[in-house]
């Protein structure tokens, strides 16, 4: 959430401390306006109005016993400054054309002792902030690992061209921040020590382990992962749980002081396994602190089961890479700790005797009738089908979601621990049924169809051939087992996930495969989710033909035709099955009946009421509990956080 909303990061904060953990960390915080990655969602400790801001935070963690720390930080050729307009720098002048149409100029001597009293600064104001940590930060090819890099450093003087010149500026930061704070704070780093790249980055068995060696003992916390965010964060669908472990277990080796790492953990086993093994001192745990602020306190009472897993999909990046504030897919009440008062815990008990009916078991019905299970309303919830789950049950079966289950998992482990929920499957409500049922409050959450005709973001009025060619949609594979023949052409103007998973499981059961789009990038948005690269990489190497800029004009027996998006000129392309992933439609002709009989507490959530992805269908069905017999102002339904003075 960066700098923009106090109350709302320190809210957040805080209940990671009050949900146990040892630590809690800011995200990314800039040193100096030279170090700007607006539009991305970075803090900063750069006067003294930051200090007050972050010393809500700090008091915050403070309050649960928990320390709060800082990861001072330097983007170097990774700002282009957009927001304050200062000159972006660099270790040797690099391009930054991918990101931003200027250069970053070359650091010079001053540069450089600018930068440590930067650094210096900062740790000092974190110092009267109230934090316990600062880090100095030589993670995801940020400033301090472009000098380490010999692919970014081309210096000549004594911070260029051995590996000790290139380590110096990460020595001079570390003594300095330790000099300034050290004798109150214990001062971190993190370190990238290996790329994924080969040799034409730092490894884990050269230079990152001669780094290691080099600083050993300077810091009092080393804090090790890989690569670039990209890399480290990866989703579930690139990368398993523990997966940096390989290239981070040697630190400990090479130093008397903590080590801590990340990888996605949110088995307690695995986490214990990591310590009892050695390979690690602590578990650090972004993502999993974010699917679940109580995971060590679920760990310590013997909750284990309680723990609400992060399953991987990356949606908390994306807010990031919109410039949104995060959100969560496992956790509703993620970003919603100030602004609209939600525990992840704790909620407000009922506020009458009504009786709740959920139409619809998947993810919106299925949290919405859990959290007004936990308020304590007596709730029904009628699932047409045998079993819980909705889309997930469909999504989840696709290549690499498997850890998808999770949302629908625990959600029905804690449904099983309320007795004032009833649950009916193979229960296909008609409104004659819901009319009988008598209750109080009636909440659909029927979810959506995938369309057939074609419309989506591209296409609005639909494609013309359509009746005459063999058309296959994502339910009619997910749902009814069909399976494509021939050549086939799956047509993706939808652009998350599902169009380009279907062509890779496809191609993997030895489908010719040709994949469409209107957009320049196969899945284009889950450039959001950081896994757009992964995706299209696996596309090409499963040797699926990727057609971009094209969208679908008309439609035969045996070909499509496919117009150019900036010429409107139109190719041939063959095709036996036609797998359109274009948009849905909400299936809510029970919802329509109802309103039209003027059916008393009837409200539409989730994919019923608009299509979305999974995180809208959760967060949806979890503030429809909430709100239930609430007053809400439905104009403005929380509060804004903003600094007036
Ligand atoms: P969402 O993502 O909004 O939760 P899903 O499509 O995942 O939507 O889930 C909707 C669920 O509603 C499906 O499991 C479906 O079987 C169920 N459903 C649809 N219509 C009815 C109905 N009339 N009665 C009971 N369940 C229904
Ligand atoms: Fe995990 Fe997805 Fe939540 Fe991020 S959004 S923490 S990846 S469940």
């Amino acid at each position: 959430m960066g700098y923009g909303p106090p109350n709302t990061v320190a809210a957040m904060r805080r209940i990671k401390a009050e949900g146990g953990w040892g630590v809690v960390n800011t995200e990314y915080c800039s040193i100096h306006p030279s170090a700007d990655d607006a539009p991305y969602a970075f803090c900063t400790l750069w006067d003294e109005d930051d200090v007050a801001c972050q010393a809500l935070m700090t008091e915050g963690v403070h309050e649960f016993g928990a320390l709060a720390g800082v990861e001072l930080w330097h983007g170097g050729s990774h700002s282009p400054n957009r927001l304050t307009r200062m000159t972006p720098l660099s270790v040797s002048g690099e391009s930054l054309h991918l990101t931003a149409p200027i250069q970053a100029r070359a650091m010079d001597k001053s540069d450089s002792r600018d930068l440590r009293r930067w650094q210096v600064d900062a740790a000092k104001r974190a110092k009267r902030a109230g934090f316990d940590l600062v880090y100095v930060y030589a993670g995801h090819a940020y400033l301090p690992f472009q000098f380490l890099s010999h692919r970014h450093n081309q210096r000549s003087d004594e911070y260029g061209g051995s590996l000790e010149n290139r380590a110096r500026l990460l020595r001079e930061m570390l003594e300095e921040t330790k000099e300034a704070v050290g004798d109150t704070m214990a001062v971190a780093i993190r370190l990238a020590v290996d790329e994924l790249m080969g040799d034409h980055g730092i490894t884990a068995d050269g230079e990152g382990r001669e780094v290691v060696e080099m600083l050993a003992e300077l810091p009092d916390l080393w804090d090790v992962n890989v690569s670039d965010v990209d890399q480290d964060s990866k989703s579930a669908r690139f990368s398993d749980e523990g997966f940096q472990e390989p290239y981070t277990a040697f630190v400990k080796s090479l130093t008397s002081k903590p080590v801590v790492g990340v990888g996605r953990y949110t088995s307690p086993d695995r986490m214990a396994g990591l310590v009892r093994r050695g390979a690690l001192d602590l578990i650090g745990a972004a993502r999993p602190s974010i699917a679940d602020q109580f995971l060590p306190r679920k760990v310590e009472e013997g909750r284990v089961q309680e723990i609400r897993e992060c399953i991987g999909c990356n949606i908390c990046r994306s807010g990031n890479n919109e410039g949104a504030p995060i959100r969560c897919t496992q956790n509703p009440t993620m970003g919603e700790e100030w602004r609209r008062g939600w525990h992840p815990e704790v909620i407000t008990a009922r506020g009458s005797d009504a009786h709740v009916l959920v139409i619809g078991g998947g993810p919106a019905g299925l949290e919405c009738a859990r959290a007004a299970g936990q308020r304590g309303y007596r709730v029904t919830l009628a699932e047409a089908s045998t079993a819980l789950g909705g889309r997930i049950n469909r999504e989840a079966t696709l290549p690499g979601l498997a850890t998808w289950t999770r949302v629908r998992d625990w959600r029905i482990g804690r449904l099983h621990d309320l007795a004032n929920v009833e649950i009916y499957l193979d229960s296909l409500l008609g409104p004659d049924d819901v009319a009988e049922l008598e209750a109080d409050h009636v909440i659909c959450a029927t979810g959506a169809n995938w369309r057939r005709d074609g419309v989506g973001t591209a296409t609005h009025f639909g494609v013309a051939g359509l009746g005459d060619a063999h058309v296959l949609t994502p339910d009619d594979i997910l749902i009814d087992g069909a399976e494509p023949t021939g050549q086939v052409v799956i047509y993706d103007d939808d652009h998350y996930f599902m169009a380009g998973a279907l062509a890779e499981r496809f191609a993997a059961a030895g489908h010719t495969v040709t994949y469409v789009t209107p957009a320049a990038l196969a899945s284009s948005w889950t450039e959001m989710t950081n896994e757009q690269h992964f995706i299209q990489a696996r596309l090409i190497e499963a040797g699926v033909a990727i057609v971009a800029n094209r969208s679908l004009a008309a439609a035969t027996g045996d070909h499509v035709r496919l117009g150019c998006i900036f010429t409107g000129r139109e190719i041939e392309q063959a095709c036996d099955t036609l797998v359109l992933v274009t948009s849905r439609r909400s299936r809510d002709t029970l919802y329509q009946a109802l309103a039209a009989s003027g059916t008393k507490g009837l409200q539409r959530i989730g994919d019923c009421e608009v299509p979305g992805a999974i995180v809208h269908a959760v967060h949806a069905g979890h503030r429809a509990a909430r709100e239930l017999d609430a007053v809400i102002d439905p104009d403005m339904p929380f509060r804004r956080d903003r600094v007036t003075a």
